[in-house]
């Protein structure tokens, strides 16, 4: 067996071993790739057999787990010895939904001493404020009246806060800086955050462990709710009762309920009228998809957040060929930064051609997690209700992993949700099942195959 550092009992320091990592990552990925994802990675220290390094956002973690796992996982190893670890810490972070539980945040401490933590999760997304919420025709109400609310929730008419507007405009983003400007200014309020379909899935749960009153009372104990997604309401007629209850118990003693839906109240058919009356008790506002300007003033200011700088040509184009969902924006520049660094490609024109195409072509499909599951549970033979349970055998195990890899490549759900439609399990599970797939389908034929043909039923079913 090859020495290792530590089997030679020469301890190298963090920094050293992480040069030295470096050095047999830069010889297996391109140039680009390794600037872009290697390069920012800073070591913190070294433990026994683990080397727990740094990373600037949760976009990189995700990132670098999803597509260099094995890479690093082999690097390390082959550096420090057989029993190598590697745990990263996140920089910006925060309370976010997805970062893995045994990491530890050090900005966290600092900011535990001027914010009191909430004793329950507030799922508010530090990364959604108003700075980096970029104003424009389209949003202009609704983002000056989020602003009242969180300068003041509870005190304005805007009571309840009602959002709408298409997919990828900014809903989700606005209400959550709600909720930061909230936590950020009254530290003492109780402001949560919450999709319906986690609102519902959580009461299904409460009804089953007999545990409804805890549930109803802990949502009616918020200063702030937050509910994004009301839509999903629709046909949980039992959720929408409950909903009722709590929204009353929240609007009589003045506290700030925020809503957001694709459709503005009066459209929410299937929805119960009272609560459809009640919606329109405070504002409604809606957010149009962004004019030209706007589109080039938020792909300009995502760019440099990725560090990425582009020409104008390119930020017209894609501007121009993108036209209504700020997500898809978005999404398309960071295709063009993984195109071009998995593929060590410069971002030409053509690059950018083809990944504007790529995004049209994903546009069509419109599922949801219960339909790709059925569809991959019909498909392997295997029951639903195993892939939610928690067989390992081996055929569950894989219909459940690509489950959710097709159901984080085609809906727009978070990883946390998708952990919630498999049994409750937890992102981490996701992202595992997802990079596990993934790699397969990078090294057998036989496992592309059966992916795509998958895909290809639910798109073509869905259509
Ligand atoms: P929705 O909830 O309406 O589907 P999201 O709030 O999830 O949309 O927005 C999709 C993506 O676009 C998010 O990453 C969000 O940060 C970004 N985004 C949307 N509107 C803006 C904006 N006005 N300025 C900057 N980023 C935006
Ligand atoms: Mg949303």
């Amino acid at each position: 067996m090859a020495e290792t550092l530590f089997s030679n009992k020469i301890v190298l320091s963090s920094d050293e071993i992480w040069r030295k990592c470096l050095v047999n990552i830069k010889r297996n990925v391109s140039q680009m790739s390794y600037n872009t994802w290697f390069l920012p990675i800073k070591p913190i220290n070294v433990n026994n057999s683990t080397i727990k390094v740094l990373l600037p956002s949760q976009f990189f973690w995700e990132w670098i787990d999803e597509h260099y796992n094995s890479l690093i996982h082999s690097t390390i190893k082959s550096v420090i010895g057989p029993d190598a670890n590697l745990t990263y810490v996140i920089a910006e972070e925060t309370e976010d939904e997805q970062i893995p539980e045994t990491i530890q945040q050090p900005k966290k401490v600092e900011k535990t001493e001027q914010i009191k933590k909430p004793e329950f999760e507030t799922f508010i997304n530090p990364r959604y404020t108003f700075d980096n919420f970029i104003k424009g025709e389209g949003n202009q109400l609704a983002r000056a009246a989020a602003g009242a609310v969180g300068d003041n929730p509870g005190g304005t008419s805007f009571n309840p806060l009602f959002v709408y507007g298409g997919v990828g405009l900014g809903k989700t983003h606005l209400i959550q800086a709600i909720g930061n400007r909230i936590i950020q200014k009254f530290p003492s309020k109780r402001a949560i955050y919450l999709s319906s379909d986690i609102f519902t899935i959580e009461f299904v749960e409460a009804i089953q462990s007999n545990k409804v009153n805890e549930f109803s009372n802990f949502y009616k104990n918020m200063d702030i709710l937050i509910l994004d997604d009301i839509q999903f309401l629709i046909g949980k007629e039992k959720t929408q009762d409950l909903f009722f209850h709590i929204f009353n118990t929240l609007h009589q003693s003045g506290k700030q309920i925020i809503l957001t839906s694709d459709k503005p109240p009066k459209d929410l058919k299937g929805l119960n009228e009272r609560l459809i009356s009640r919606f329109q008790w405070g504002l409604s506002a809606d957010i149009q998809p962004p004019d030209f300007e706007t589109r080039i003033a938020i792909l300009k200011r995502k760019a440099s957040d990725f560090g990425l700088s582009l020409p104008t040509e390119i930020f017209e184009y894609i501007a121009s060929h993108i036209v209504s969902n700020i997500r898809e924006l978005e999404g398309c520049l960071i295709k063009l930064l993984a195109n071009a660094s998995l593929s060590s490609r410069e971002i030409d024109f053509n690059l950018v051609k083809k990944t504007v195409k790529e995004i049209a072509t994903t546009r069509q499909v419109n599922v949801t997690i219960e339909y790709i599951t059925s569809i991959v549970c019909k498909f392997l033979d295997v029951g639903e209700d195993k892939i939610r349970d928690k067989t390992r055998k081996k055929e569950v195990v894989l219909a459940r992993q690509i489950a959710m890899f097709l159901s984080k490549e085609l809906t727009r759900s978070s990883l946390k949700t998708i952990g919630l439609h498999f049994g409750g399990r937890d992102h981490s599970t996701v992202i595992h099942g997802c990079a596990s797939i993934e790699s397969s389908i990078n090294t057998d034929n036989s496992m592309k195959e059966l992916v795509d043909k998958i895909k290809e039923k639910i798109e073509l079913d869905s259509n």
